[in-house]
């Protein structure tokens, strides 16, 4: 890669650079402050890791479907490091991608040729007030909820997974099993620090820098990279009881998700879809009620005048921390038997609440246990949408939707399966579009850029605008192809 040392230099770090790199290969903006002048040449690949390991592991994500080789590697230690490799790429017209902790499953966060910022580092706890919390944007959700259950708070929506980014969360919605009273993760943000497609380290929130704020969240990083983030707290619960009823078939199970969220029964409300291992499917309600010690939930009370077959029903009682990382043990379960490492091509999506039953039903008739795998499932339950406020996160334009989740996880890696899988993803989108779906873009589905702009409907003008204005040579998030 050819550099330029005077554009580099002078638009960042103001000093000299090392050449030496650091112990992973990456050299931060500090350590190469600190070299000082006898240092020999303020190259940017000192900076930049070229280190093929390193290369490497940036070039695939949890999907494991596409693969894309960067150049090189920023291992990001600050804002000021990110703005100053924008602006070097700018000059360039290198394309970058921030990678937060790689769960994308289409290669999002990759990029031919350019260069990927790790934020994986960028991940302090800056501080804890009893409303809010301020933290880095490579931050997991699981360090964020382990500072806040110190003080008794959690953010008001987790993903079911905590292995994620804040950053990357941030990027696409973050959905969570109280969405219904919350919103997405991206409901709940107060304040973003961003640095910008052009270099510029900005602070946005509903008053300052709008529509950046708006831009970002759920922008599928095409306007900015989030560096920090003030995200809003509240009270934990102690306790949670976790309820899984079965169901004959589907529309017992839509009949009594509809009914129990229409009565605010329970504080967090899922379901799925799930291979029986006799080439059907298993049909589960899946809910939980919050409380502390002394005011355990009455069961008989919570699950009355429900038609689940209540002799297959199990409940668990467990502290709130142990429940909202539940998903790592079933994590554990993959990554011991190996197919936590096969690809992964899911597909995700948000149907009317008013056909959604139709719709599911419809596509069953069409799939197979082995489209999902033994260990897989397809999620689905009622959602309301009037505390979704983010206007890039895009719903169906309904009072109730339904994530429709095809959460494959194959037994095998073999290629042509995998192929077959993600055709298959295309057809179904097709379909769940057609009527009145959209996607929850972190599935394996390639989208051309009108695929995108009607993905986005109305938000597109606003969202193209800020993209023009944040990030005008286009730089920036390639994987999702969207400008
Ligand atoms: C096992 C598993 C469980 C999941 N569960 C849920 C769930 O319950 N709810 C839910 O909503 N989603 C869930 N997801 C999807 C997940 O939220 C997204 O894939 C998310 O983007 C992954 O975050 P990450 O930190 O791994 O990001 P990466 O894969 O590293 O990046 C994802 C995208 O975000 C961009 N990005 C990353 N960091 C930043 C940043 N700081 N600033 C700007 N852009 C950035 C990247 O460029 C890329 O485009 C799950 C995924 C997996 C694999």
């Amino acid at each position: 890669m050819r550099t330029d040392r005077r554009n580099f230099l002078g638009a960042t770090f103001g000093a000299t650079a090392a050449v030496a790199s650091g112990a992973n290969g990456l050299m931060t903006a500090a350590q190469a402050a600190a070299g000082g002048a006898q240092l020999l040449d303020a190259q940017v690949n000192a900076y930049l890791s070229r280190d093929p390991a390193v290369r490497a592991a940036a070039a695939d994500d949890f999907g494991r479907l596409i693969h894309k080789q960067p150049r090189a590697v920023l291992k990001a230690s600050s804002g000021a490091d990110i703005a100053a490799l924008m602006r070097w790429a700018g000059s360039q017209g290198v394309k970058v991608a921030a990678r937060g902790l790689g769960h994308s499953t289409y290669g999002r966060a990759l990029v031919d040729d350019g260069v990927v910022i790790d934020m994986s580092g960028l991940n302090t706890i800056c501080h804890l007030q009893p409303d809010r919390i301020v933290v880095d944007a490579g931050t997991a959700w699981s360090s964020v909820l382990e500072a806040t259950l110190a003080q008794g708070l959690t953010p008001p929506v987790l993903t079911n997974y905590l292995g994620l980014s804040v950053g990357g969360t941030i990027s696409v919605g973050g959905i969570g099993a109280s969405s219904s009273r919350y919103g997405m993760q991206t409901d709940q943000v107060v304040e973003l620090d961003v640095v910008t497609g052009d270099g510029n380290e900005l602070t946005c929130s509903a008053t300052t820098n709008p529509e950046l704020f708006d831009g970002v969240r759920a922008g599928l990083g095409q306007c900015g990279i989030i560096t920090r983030a003030t995200l809003r707290l509240r009270r934990a619960p102690e306790r949670v009881r976790r309820y899984q009823l079965f169901y004959p078939d589907l529309a017992a199970l839509t009949t009594d998700q509809r009914r129990v969220l229409s009565e605010q029964r329970f504080d967090q409300l899922q379901g799925a879809i799930l291979p029986d291992g006799r080439g059907g499917w298993r049909y589960q309600l899946e809910a939980a009620v919050f409380y502390d010690r002394e005011a355990a939930p009455d069961d008989n009370a919570v699950l009355s005048a429900l038609s689940d077959d209540r002799k297959a029903a199990v409940t668990a009682d467990l502290t709130y921390r142990e429940d909202a990382l539940a998903f790592a043990k079933f994590e554990n379960l993959l990554r011991s038997n190996g197919h936590w490492f096969h690809p992964m091509p899911w597909l995700l999506t948000f149907l009317r609440g008013s056909n959604a039953e139709l719709v599911a039903r419809e596509i069953l008739a069409g799939l197979t246990a082995e489209d999902i795998g033994p260990l897989g499932r397809i999620t689905y339950y009622p959602f309301r949408t009037n505390a979704f406020r983010t206007p890039l996160v895009r719903l169906p334009d309904e009072s109730l939707v339904f994530p429709f989740n095809v959460i494959r996880i194959p037994s095998s890696n073999d290629p042509a399966t995998t192929e077959r899988m993600v055709a298959q993803n295309r057809g179904l989108y097709d379909r769940i579009r057609k009527a009145g779906g959209l996607q929850y873009p972190v599935g394996a589905v390639a989208m051309s850029r009108d695929g995108w702009a009607d993905h986005f409907g109305s938000s597109w003008p606003r969202f193209r605008e800020a993209k023009r204005r944040y990030d005008p040579g286009d730089l920036l998030a390639p994987g999702y192809d969207v400008f």
